[in-house]
């Protein structure tokens, strides 16, 4: 049986720098769902499919997302991901490939194409799975369930900071609309809300450093 840990909860809570952390510390696998959800937003913007309303709901569309989620052509090398022939580490970590990410997540048709080559993520020694619905859907047999949040102006600083240190240019006001808009529709969508799991354990990170919430969910791990 291969241990899984999960850490799900709103955009920008530290998800991603905390399941980095402990996937090194604890030598184990990573999956981070939100990139593959990402990288659909992408693929449907190479292929010239519109994701945004009123085109989303147009009869075959859903379908024609799930399909190309069924196909996706990725490939990771060391830090590099490639979508076919493209590098696009840099164009998945924009807020425009966010927001894209978060309609086309709302697809139960698309939930159901990414779930197993999610479920594949899991190998010995062990999975560190971050995302909305680790512990909810695609892992619910998880030993341990993190559910992790920050307040959003917390979260929208934290993203201006990471941002600026790429050379991207956004202002607070519209980090923080962006966010809450994301948290809205992954809250309120009827195919795997975002919500803690059964059994999660809470973390609230606002007033705590990174590796103060590592301890945390070590300490969790370990009993
Ligand atoms: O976590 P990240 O910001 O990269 O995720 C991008 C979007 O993908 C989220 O806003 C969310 O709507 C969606 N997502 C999801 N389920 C996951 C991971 C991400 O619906 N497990």
């Amino acid at each position: 049986h291969i241990p899984v840990l999960c850490i799900d909860g709103p955009t920008a809570s530290g998800k991603g720098t905390l399941a980095t952390e402990l996937a090194q510390r604890l030598g184990y696998h990573r999956l981070d769902s939100g990139l593959l959800y990402r990288l659909l937003g992408l693929a449907a913007e190479r292929a010239g499919i519109d994701t945004r309303a009123p085109a989303l709901q147009q009869p075959g569309c859903a379908a024609a997302l799930g399909q190309l989620a069924r196909e996706l052509p990725l490939r990771f090398e060391g830090q590099q991901v490639w979508l076919g022939d493209e590098e696009v580490s840099a164009a998945l970590r924009s807020e425009a490939a966010g927001m894209a990410a978060s309609r086309v997540a709302a697809l139960p048709e698309v939930r159901a194409a990414l779930l197993e080559l999610q479920r594949n993520f899991r190998r010995l020694p062990g999975l560190v799975a971050d995302g909305r619905d680790m512990g909810t859907v695609v892992f619910p047999d998880a030993a341990l369930k993190v559910y992790l949040t920050a307040s959003a102006e917390q979260r929208a600083q934290r993203r201006h900071l990471q941002l600026m240190a790429q050379g991207i240019p956004a202002t607070m006001a519209d980090l923080l609309a962006d966010l809450q808009a994301r948290d809205e529709r992954d809250r309120s969508r009827s195919a795997a809300p975002l919500k803690p799991a059964e059994g999660a354990r809470l973390l609230d990170n606002s007033e705590q450093s990174i590796e103060q919430s590592v301890q945390q969910v070590l300490d969790w791990w370990q009993v």
